[in-house]
């Protein structure tokens, strides 16, 4: 996966995210509810080596089509 970086049109370089022993992960819900059995996808991180921009890439966007309440 190719990102480049809006401000610079330069190539983002992938980087991990350190979250302890925990990953990273974005979920279905909003307003800060905590769902801790939805489903959610993995996020990859992109930084650009110019400006520190960073851009976060879920692995699953299909999840979060069609079911963006909280139930
Ligand atoms: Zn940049």
């Amino acid at each position: 996966m190719i990102i480049n970086c809006l401000n610079c049109n330069i190539e983002m370089k992938e980087a991990g995210i350190n979250v302890g022993a925990n990953p990273f992960v974005l979920q279905k819900g909003i307003n800060g509810v905590k769902k801790i059995f939805s489903e959610g996808s993995r996020l990859r991180a992109f930084v650009c080596t110019k400006c520190g921009r960073v851009e976060f890439i879920a692995e699953k966007p299909e999840i979060f089509k069609d079911d963006v309440s909280v139930k």
